[in-house]
């Protein structure tokens, strides 16, 4: 059978994490969860980011106060960066991280990664990419070239084909 309409919104979608250097020791168990969750891990990557390379990643935050310890803390250890897999695959990343504060996150979603891993409000354990055009950005950082667009336009133009 031949699916349309509704039934595309239930095609996959790809969204870019980050395990935090505060987490990426962890990140086998962080890993774990994830799948639990139904995402894919379509790729992985662990390296240690330079000044210049978090400068860009979060150059949208240039100029705000947190700014250098934001830099400081993602150039301190290890990042574990995965390239996820599900439908809603981008809001439900944002789902299951929580709120951005590791505060906030532990009140209202204690059942969220950033409550359980996270242990404050720079040391936030994830990182996820909050709109399709920030995902395409941060997974061609991560794992080079259209590795989302590509995906995308397939998803949204292919019919769905069933037995
Ligand atoms: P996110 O998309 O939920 O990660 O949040 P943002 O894009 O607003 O911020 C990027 C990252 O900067 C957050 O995940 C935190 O690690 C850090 N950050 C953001 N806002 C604050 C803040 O008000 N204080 C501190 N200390 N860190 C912040
Ligand atoms: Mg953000």
């Amino acid at each position: 059978r031949l699916f349309t309409g509704a039934s595309l919104v239930r095609t996959n979608e790809r969204t870019l994490a980050m395990i935090k250097p505060c987490t990426s020791g962890r990140a086998a168990e962080v890993i774990a969860e994830i799948e639990a969750a139904g995402f894919v891990v379509c790729a992985k990557k662990e390296h240690q980011m330079s000044v210049p390379q978090a400068s860009e990643f979060y150059a949208e935050h240039d100029g705000k106060e947190f700014f250098k310890g934001l830099v400081d803390f993602m150039t301190s250890g290890p990042v574990v960066a995965l390239l996820l897999e599900k439908p809603n695959a981008i809001k439900e990343w944002r789902a299951l991280m929580g709120p951005t504060a590791t505060s906030k996150a532990k009140e209202e979603a204690p059942d969220s990664l950033r409550a359980k891993y996270g242990t404050d409000n720079t040391k936030n354990a994830t990182h996820g990419s909050d709109s399709f055009v920030s995902a395409a950005r941060e997974a061609a950082f991560w794992f080079g070239g259209p590795v989302l667009a590509a995906e995308k336009t397939l998803a949204m133009i292919k019919p769905i084909v069933s037995e």
